[in-house]
């Protein structure tokens, strides 16, 4: 979901607040080093770039260039904006194959290869139905079972075709509609990373709400701070804290974006073989390589649940996660390679 005010992934809002205090203070070791902080709104969420450098103009410059790199990707990969590639494409679905941007082709094949991996848990092929779950949450209403079951019916990865050769997509049915709520933070995150690199920019952390990367750590640091908030937003004391570096977290979850009817919380996040938003409460947390891998896959582990998501982790060697639940017996855990040796440091020493 992009293009609008973002409210769930505010998980890692919070905890991409939590790093400034942290790192705000001059540090008498490295005093060549000074602190920048810039904040635009993006993709409907308020993109945060950290960066340490020496200089204020280049710092100004460089975040600048980064944000206007993360202000193209939403021009590509918005589904609020009709003007946007993805929506021209989703426009012209049932055509014939279209020739898209090496971003559009870059984000679009990732996920096709996650819905493979994950049998479907995610399915960029779910706007129709994420439409109708933003209306229903407006009205506060569950959506018409008639019409989920028609929107359903334009649900299935398999009908987007892409042709690696040639650069093009196509959607089989009429109607269908791409939504890439689940991934295009991530890989804007990554991007605006690697615009501030080219500019010589190292030590850097961009943070698109729950959707963050990061380069090399701030100077002196063995990495960067970053809170993940607790499922319960309220009890603050649960807060857990990892080091990052030369990687991303993600953290996915229902605490905001939700419909709550008749005693039962639905996500914002959907099951694409049902058509329903998940009901068990629960946050994953994904560290990976790359943005793009952390946000989507903290999607789709939310999908397969505990067990089949931890499953799925286990093919990406360099990915780990930490998912909560709520049980009726009090919260689970369930974690595995988090916070995973190469990324993270243990941070016991807070
Ligand atoms: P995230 O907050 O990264 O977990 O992404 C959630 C967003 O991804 C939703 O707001 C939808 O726009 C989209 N989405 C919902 N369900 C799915 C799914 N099963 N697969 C892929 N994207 C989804
Ligand atoms: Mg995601």
């Amino acid at each position: 979901m992009i293009g609008k005010v973002y409210r769930v992934a505010a998980l890692l809002l919070f905890a991409a607040a939590l790093v400034s205090p942290a790192f705000s203070r001059e540090n008498p070791r490295h005093p060549e080093w000074t602190r920048f902080e810039f904040t635009q709104v993006h993709m409907g969420t308020e993109f945060k770039i950290i960066l340490y450098t020496h200089d204020a103009d280049a710092a100004t410059q460089a975040s600048n260039a980064a944000f206007n790199r993360i202000s193209t990707l939403d021009n590509i990969m918005s589904d609020y904006n009709p003007g946007s590639e993805l929506m021209q494409l989703c426009q012209r679905a049932g055509g014939p194959p279209e020739h898209i941007s090496d971003d559009l082709f870059r984000v679009l094949s990732q996920a096709q290869e996650l819905s493979q991996r994950s049998s479907g848990a995610f399915d960029i092929t779910v706007g129709p139905v994420v439409r109708l779950w933003r209306e229903a949450r407006a009205q506060r209403q569950l959506p018409d079972p008639d019409g989920l079951a028609q929107a359903l019916k334009l649900v299935g990865y398999k009908n987007l075709r892409l042709d690696p050769l040639n650069r093009t997509a196509e959607l089989l049915k009429p109607g269908m509609l791409l939504d890439l709520g689940g991934i295009a933070k991530g890989y804007a995150a990554d991007q605006a990373i690697a615009v501030l690199e080219d500019r010589g920019i190292l030590r850097a952390l961009v943070a698109g709400a729950g959707d963050i990367a990061a380069g090399a750590p701030p100077p002196g640091e063995r990495g960067w701070v970053i809170g993940i908030e607790p499922l319960d937003p309220q009890d603050k004391s649960a807060t857990l804290f990892i080091r990052l570096h030369d990687g991303a977290v993600s953290t996915s979850g229902d605490s905001e974006q939700h419909l709550d009817v008749a005693g039962v919380r639905y996500s914002h996040i959907i099951n694409p073989k049902t058509g329903f938003g998940l009901t068990g409460h629960s946050s994953v947390t994904v560290v990976a390589a790359k943005g793009i891998t952390a946000d989507s896959l903290a999607t789709a582990v939310s999908v397969l649940g505990p067990w089949r998501g931890l499953e799925l982790i286990k093919t990406y060697p360099d990915a780990g996660v930490l998912f909560v639940v709520r049980t009726g017996r009090g919260l689970r855990k369930y974690e595995l390679r988090f916070p995973p040796s190469a990324l993270l440091k243990p941070t016991n020493n807070f």
